[in-house]
């Protein structure tokens, strides 16, 4: 019988995770099927449920039930309980239900791996305190960077992750305010502004030739976020497409015990959305 996967969501009509997903298993000589699963709020469990009662293997899953997901899993990964957060779903035969988190995975390779910039080291600036930057602190405070500053229109939001994560790194908080006159090797926006075609209020500064500019959201052209960057001459600007495919990527491995070729599936994708 084929497996079963599907991404879960409310809205999930705009993912792009069974074009990866279906990718990936072609390109690995896989029989997979992989739908869109939309779940009213209030209804996750009883729709994961009855996914698991028609054979489902795993689900992946998106706003706004992260949480939901990570209270229903029987075991979770320490990635997944530093994160509060689960993204990967796993249905065992004997019906445990594993419960990970692969975005932090999935930023950390696009950036070292695939945009070859170390993180070792450099001074990084997480603009957002929202469930992104739950799953990915852990991920990026791994790769030791010299610091984390986390920015936030929240402030006590931001003040929260970085005492939650304080174990794991130099962490800290602050408003957009306190970044006046503060520039950053590595600057991340985690913030849901790109989809308003908005921007984080960040004063000027904070960009030098040597900064990657990374948005977590990704888009046909250049985001507001990016766009400034590249008007403060940031050296190198990046969207979260490496950071979608990479975090499918280590679900997939999670799910099929395979590490997918992503770069094909990138490229592909990016032509997809042009
Ligand atoms: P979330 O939990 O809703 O958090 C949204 C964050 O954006 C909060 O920190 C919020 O600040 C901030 N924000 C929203 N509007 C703002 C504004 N006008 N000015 C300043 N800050 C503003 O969302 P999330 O789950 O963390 O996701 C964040 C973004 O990352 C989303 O756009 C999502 O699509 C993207 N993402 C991409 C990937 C990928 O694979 N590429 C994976 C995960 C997420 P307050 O706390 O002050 O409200």
């Amino acid at each position: 019988m084929t497996d079963r996967y599907a991404v879960i969501g409310n809205p999930v009509s705009h993912s792009q995770s069974p074009f990866i997903h279906n990718e990936f298993a072609k390109a690995n000589g896989e029989d997979i099927r992989y739908e869109k699963l939309f779940a009213e709020v209030g209804r996750f469990e009883e729709v994961v449920r009855a996914f698991i009662a028609q054979g489902g293997k795993g689900l992946n899953v998106t706003l706004p039930f992260k949480g939901n997901a990570c209270r229903m899993s029987t075991e979770l990964t320490d990635r997944a309980r530093a994160a509060e957060a689960v993204n990967t779903l796993t249905f065992t035969e004997d019906g445990r239900i594993l419960g990970d988190n692969t975005d932090g995975v999935g930023i950390v390779r696009d950036i070292v791996d695939n945009l070859d910039v170390p993180i070792v080291g450099k001074q990084v600036l997480i603009l957002g305190a929202g469930g992104a930057v739950r799953g990915v602190l852990g991920p990026i405070l791994a790769e030791k960077p010299a610091s984390v500053t986390i920015a936030n229109r929240t402030l006590i939001k931001a003040e929260s992750l970085a005492h939650h994560f304080a174990d794991h790194g130099s962490v800290s908080a602050v408003g957009y305010e306190d970044l006046r006159g503060k520039h950053f090797d590595l600057v991340i926006n985690a913030t849901s502004t790109s989809l308003n075609n908005d921007l984080p209020p960040i004063p000027p500064g904070i960009f030098t030739a040597r900064t990657l500019a990374y948005d977590m959201v990704y888009s046909k052209g250049l985001t507001p976020f990016l766009k400034r960057a590249q008007a403060e001459n940031a050296g190198m600007l990046a969207d979260g497409l490496g950071m979608l495919v990479e975090q499918a990527a280590e679900s997939y491995r999670i799910w099929r015990g395979r590490q997918p070729e992503t770069r094909k599936v990138t490229n592909m994708l990016r032509e997809v959305l042009a």
